[in-house]
């Protein structure tokens, strides 16, 4: 049976949103058929224009609000690029803290049926901005001048931007001074079209704890022009700057880093510390962006692995080790587990770096790498699993179920591919007991939520 759709495009409409979808636009609903309107809040009612009506769902414009929402903040026009790449810019703190964690409840319900799960109210942070500790912005020309900021949504237009009120204070001002540096210098941006030029990229990266500031000067070409100049400027107005570090990018691409890395000056790393356990981190180097709300998510999987000194555990997608090294201050042995290998590299320098004996690191695929270490008789006491947003495989979640840890910590960045893999696991014998989420990236629309499961 075929179901009729309600509108067609170009229909001026009137509606009041019900919801948000997981990417932050508002969704209507005209007699159950659902259209999806970016900048509409759940409560508000609006008149949209129909832009495509597709046969299960359709998108929209908003042309006017009638009703607003508590939660919709004003942004000046002029303030908008200093937002650059939120996608919540448009709803206050308070109204995108009640959004993910309504997200989190809605989807253990909805894809993972899990009815009676207890979900805590969402830990947010007090002060939610200025909380980057990295920036990889592009370089591009204007008027005979340099500018760098954010690609515009769906373009490859860049705003320039002096300010972003994401990022922390001293990232802002290493991206600006470098590139006031450049242009004094005549350095010549990078044109994508034409893929000639220098300056591809300005990357900053801020031990926020230990004060370190490291910049990436990414080029097309291998010299670049001034260079002694370039490095002496550099470490005479930024005086927090440990780390010079260039890098070479000859390909017609997307991707930001390239196949070459020198040290200019100084350091080839810069140092930070989640809690008391210190890391390294290179131009290359995975490390989390908001490490504030890193210490509040990986405290709390620490509290749900309950560890006394005696278990063995498991990390897997243990990217450079930062849960790993976490755990093992109070677990009796970690083994983890990661796909790329400069990150295990990393995790066990990291280790050592800390003192740390009582951790291993192995390359490969924890799907692959874990039922090897089950048949080999290594159990694991506690598995704790932090996957990408496709979550886990089905081959590590039938290993998990065979292997029956007395607890599993799941650590996810994605609320759907948490509940389906908690209806498996719940399904395999766990009992999924607490859900805690955390906001590690205020005005975005990303929620890393933490999961305790116990074996029934
Ligand atoms: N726990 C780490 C990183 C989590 S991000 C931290 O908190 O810093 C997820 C990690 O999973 C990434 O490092 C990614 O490279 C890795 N990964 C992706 N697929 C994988 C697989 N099949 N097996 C093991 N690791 C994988």
């Amino acid at each position: 049976m075929t179901k009729t759709i309600p509108v067609k495009k170009n229909d001026y409409i009137e509606v009041i949103f019900e919801d948000l979808t997981h990417d932050g636009a508002g969704v209507a609903k005209v007699d159950g058929y659902p259209l999806f309107i970016p900048n509409g809040l759940p409560g508000e009612k609006a008149k949209v224009k129909v832009i495509k009506a597709n046969k299960g769902y359709g998108f929209g414009r908003l042309v006017e609000l009638y009703e607003k929402s508590p939660y919709r903040v004003e942004i000046p026009k002029e303030e908008a690029h200093k937002y650059g790449g939120c996608q919540l810019e448009h709803i206050s703190y308070e109204g995108q803290l009640k959004y993910k964690e309504n997200q989190v409840r809605q989807v253990l319900t909805r894809i993972g049926k899990l009815e009676d799960v207890k979900v805590h109210p969402i830990l947010g942070m007090d002060n939610p901005w200025h909380y980057r500790n990295k920036a990889q912005v592009p370089v591009g020309e204007k008027d005979g001048k340099l500018i760098a900021g954010f690609f515009k949504p769906r373009s490859h237009e860049i705003v320039d931007t002096n300010e972003s009120l994401i990022q922390l204070p001293d990232i802002n001002e290493a991206v600006q001074t470098v590139k006031d540096i450049c242009d004094e210098l005549k350095i010549p941006a990078y044109d994508e079209e034409a893929h000639k030029g220098v300056l591809r990229h300005i990357m900053a990266r801020y031990g926020n704890q230990t004060g370190e500031l490291m910049v990436v000067i990414i080029t097309r070409t291998a010299d670049i022009p001034n260079m002694s100049q370039l490095v002496e400027e550099i470490v005479a107005r930024l005086p927090k700057v440990v780390s010079i570090v260039h890098n070479v990018n000859s390909k017609r691409t997307n991707v930001i880093l390239g196949e070459k890395t020198t040290v200019l000056w100084g350091n080839e790393v810069i140092y930070d510390y989640i809690g008391d356990v210190k890391f390294a981190i290179s131009a290359l180097s995975f490390y989390q962006v908001n490490p504030v709300q890193t210490k509040v998510l990986y405290d709390k999987a620490l509290e749900y692995a309950e560890l006394n000194g005696e278990e063995s555990v498991i990390d897997a997608y243990c990217g450079i080790g930062t849960i790993s090294l976490f755990l093992a201050q109070k677990a009796k042995k970690v083994f983890g587990v990661e796909v790329v290998p400069e990150a295990i590299e990393d995790a066990k320098k990291n280790a050592e770096l800390n003192g740390i004996t009582n951790a291993e690191f192995e390359a490969g695929e924890a799907e692959i790498i874990i039922p090897k270490w089950y048949k080999a008789g290594n159990k694991a006491d506690v598995l704790v699993v932090d996957p990408p947003r496709k979550g886990c495989d089905e081959a590590l979640l039938k290993t998990i179920i065979e292997m029956k840890p007395k607890k599993v910590v799941y650590v996810s960045c994605n609320p759907a591919t948490l509940a389906r893999d908690l209806r498996i696991l719940e399904d395999g014998g766990y009992k999924i007991l607490e859900v805690q989420p955390v906001d590690m990236f205020p005005h975005t629309t990303h929620v890393e939520t933490v999961a305790l499961l116990k074996r029934k």
